[in-house]
């Protein structure tokens, strides 16, 4: 069988052959992949920027947004059966004893940083037809789900940052009442992240590049956020339009954008990054009125990253809401569904919004 592999130490990507692998351990679990989505992690990888292939090996498979359907389970399995879809944790733990996080199975939140990712760092992904794992890291997906499932894995990013947030808000001595969302990017992050505000009653707001007239602004307002284009409003004043914002949900990555989210924060708001700047990222800004207001307003600027199974599970909880609300709306987000060959070309060309590979078509 074929897999998309990256060989940092040649700077090549390319499809390379892979021997299926066989089930060994008793709680072990065989997968056909189905679906893997593509996003910008994979294409910091395919730019040697990112990404690390498992120690003795000179190439890493990439892939880690999977679906994939369990064919074969070990002697102690329990969970799975043959037939189930499941979708597969990216990190997994590191092997410290001293690492309380890892030991209590949330490895997003490793202290090491010797942590391993499927398809990013120190471990294979899912971008070929057959997979191992282990029922530890796989977490089952409801089948009409099926056509969507793929967006679980970058929806749990989203869904971490929605508990983190709510366990922040948890502190105020007071009920909220109606609040009000922001979300600054209109990447897969932050179409995701609007959907997840209004399914959890906020009143939202999308800002982004994109002109006031796009695609992605009408899917924005088809479920029920609003949306500010940057090119008709500046963000330092975005707020004399919108109000100020109980949440705001970053999925930029641009550090002045991230600078400037805690500005736009009503007193007791909590703001959210997700994006990740590059590390020589510089911004002049005046920071004196943010510190002055994050003390003064009572506010909360935090950052997430990954995401441990009860995110998984809530995310597959969101999904099903957002198949309620507005399912063509959430199908819409899927832009292209390609074949192995072409995964490569659609990481370095490819448009839309989620592109998604497709495996196993012969056998499909
Ligand atoms: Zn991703
Ligand atoms: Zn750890």
């Amino acid at each position: 069988m074929q897999a998309l592999a990256v060989f940092p130490s040649k700077k090549t990507v390319r499809l390379v052959d892979v021997p299926k692998p066989q089930l060994q351990d008793a709680t072990g679990v065989l997968l056909r992949v189905r679906e893997v989505g593509l996003c910008g992690t994979d294409r910091e990888i395919i730019s040697f920027e990112h990404g690390s292939p498992p120690p003795g090996s000179d190439r890493l498979i990439l892939g880690h947004e999977s679906l994939a359907e369990v064919v074969e389970v070990g002697r102690s399995v329990q969970s799975l059966r043959p037939g189930d879809l499941v979708v597969a944790i990216v990190r997994r733990p590191c092997s410290h004893p001293e690492c309380r996080p890892c030991l209590a199975g949330r490895s997003d939140f490793c202290i090491t940083g010797q942590f391993t990712e499927r398809g990013i760092k120190e471990a294979d992904g899912f971008l070929t037809d057959y997979a191992l794992d282990d029922e530890e890291y796989l977490v089952k997906v409801p089948k009409p789900l099926a056509d969507v499932a793929v967006l679980i894995e970058p929806l749990t990013v989203v869904a971490k940052a929605v508990v983190q947030a709510r366990a922040i808000l948890d502190r105020l001595p007071y009920e909220p009442g109606l609040q009000r969302g922001l979300v600054l990017g209109a990447g897969p992050i932050g179409l995701l992240g609007a959907m997840a505000l209004v399914a959890n009653g906020y009143e939202t707001v999308v800002y982004s590049r994109e002109p006031d007239e796009s695609d992605r602004s009408k899917l924005i307002h088809s479920v029920g956020a609003s949306y500010v284009s940057a090119s008709s409003q500046p963000l330092e004043t975005l707020t004399e339009r919108t109000g100020e914002f109980d949440v705001i949900l970053e999925a930029v990555g641009f550090a002045p954008v991230m600078m400037a989210a805690s500005r736009l924060l009503r007193a007791n708001g909590v703001a959210v990054l997700t994006g990740i700047p590059g590390e020589g990222a510089a911004t002049e800004i005046t920071v004196g009125r943010s510190l002055r207001d994050l003390v003064l307003k009572n506010q909360v600027v935090f950052g997430t990253v990954n995401a441990g199974r009860r995110d998984y599970v809530s995310a597959i909880q969101q999904l099903e809401q957002f198949m309620t609300l507005f399912p063509e709306s959430t199908r819409t987000l899927i832009t292209h569904r390609v074949p192995l060959s072409e995964a490569s070309r659609m990481l370095t060309h490819g448009d839309g919004i989620k592109n998604v590979v497709q495996l196993n078509l012969r056998a499909a």
